[in-house]
């Protein structure tokens, strides 16, 4: 790979350890392979290969999912939830300087575990992830859109009447074939009136129609990936004009996008003046990590050091996060010169 944007080891090092705030990542695209390895095993579920190295093998968006559904399948208990929390979070702050995440999970994917038993086992690993390393973690439940609207709804009934102290909004993933965004006009409904914030999967390879169904119809105030607002030079001017917060995965991009770097998505949208920021996505999954991904838009890309760092300050101005804390968060990345 070439060297960063604006130098060689020093501009990597400085990448590396540029104190971070990731709002696009997802908790069960974290987890170790061993890990799922391990609870694969503990809980009987089929695999096509025990080798670490090959047992998140995907070649397309389909393959991607169903390796997704069956990590999802082998985290059954609270434990096993409370594992990986703790490991994706401690992997994010020791690896990538992580210092504030808000990470999604799917609980449609975990069907078998009652919500308030996932978010106290996810809460149980944030907490002992805050007290071995420092991160700072916030939770947003996700509509799978493979599963039916009805389902969603009633996700969000849950968390709606579910414990706060780390849920903040909603979000919205999954294969974008699949039930589309107005579909789930009901169960956003249902976050705003909770006090829920709302964001959602939109544009990641289709068009700027459903980032715009997703802002209007689903009072979306975050977009997460939104690259098909490049096709709507109106959407794109008023997603910059309002200040709507995108956040973008290098690793989605990997596999969405073969085109030349000066036309790549994420370039064109800091180019455009969209506040965006980075996201790992799915890290574990796509055997990277949030800092790779920072050394990865900076040496293919040329975004600078300076700009990852006004990224960072920009994403922490859209985190769903209390003034108090926030500043707080502000203060790790200033002390730091990020
Ligand atoms: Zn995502």
């Amino acid at each position: 790979m070439t060297a960063p944007a604006d130098g060689g080891a020093d501009a990597d090092v400085r990448l590396r350890r540029m104190p971070k705030v990731e709002l696009h990542c997802h908790l069960e695209g974290c987890v170790r392979p061993g890990t799922f390895l391990e609870l694969a095993r503990a809980h009987g579920v089929p695999l096509p290969t025990t080798d670490p190295e090959r047992v998140y093998a995907y070649t397309d968006m389909a393959s991607f999912l169903a390796v997704f559904e069956r990590l999802a399948a082998a985290v059954v208990t609270r434990d096993d939830v409370r594992r990986i929390s703790y490991e994706a979070l401690v992997d994010a702050a020791r690896g990538s300087a992580v210092v504030y995440r808000e990470m999604f999970v799917n609980p449609t994917l975990h069907p078998t575990l009652p919500y308030d038993e996932l978010l106290a086992g996810i809460t149980e690993g944030v907490h002992e992830a805050r007290r071995d390393t420092g991160i700072v973690t916030r939770l947003i439940p996700s509509v799978y859109r493979a599963h039916s609207p009805a389902a969603a709804a009633d996700m969000v009934r849950a968390v709606a009447r579910g414990d706060r102290d780390l849920v903040v909004g909603i979000g919205m993933d999954g294969d974008e074939t699949a039930g589309p965004p107005a579909s789930f006009t009901e169960a956003y409904a249902l976050a705003r009136d909770a006090g829920l914030q709302v964001t959602a999967h939109a544009g990641e390879r289709f068009g700027a129609e459903e980032v715009r169904t997703c802002l209007d119809l689903l009072g979306c105030t975050r977009i997460d990936h939104g690259y098909g607002l490049l096709q709507d030079a109106e959407l794109l001017a008023r997603v910059r004009d309002t200040g709507t917060h995108v956040t973008c995965a290098w690793l989605s991009t990997t596999y969405n996008y073969r085109g030349p770097a000066d036309t790549h998505p994420i370039r064109l949208l800091h180019d455009a003046g969209v506040r965006i920021s980075l996201g790992s996505d799915d890290p574990a999954l796509g055997g990277t990590d949030l800092a790779g991904d920072y050394r990865a838009v900076s040496a293919r890309l040329g975004l600078t050091a300076d700009d990852l760092a006004r990224q960072n300050h920009a994403a922490l101005d859209a985190a769903w996060l209390p003034a108090e804390e926030k500043a707080a968060v502000r203060a790790r990345l200033e002390d730091a010169g990020g």
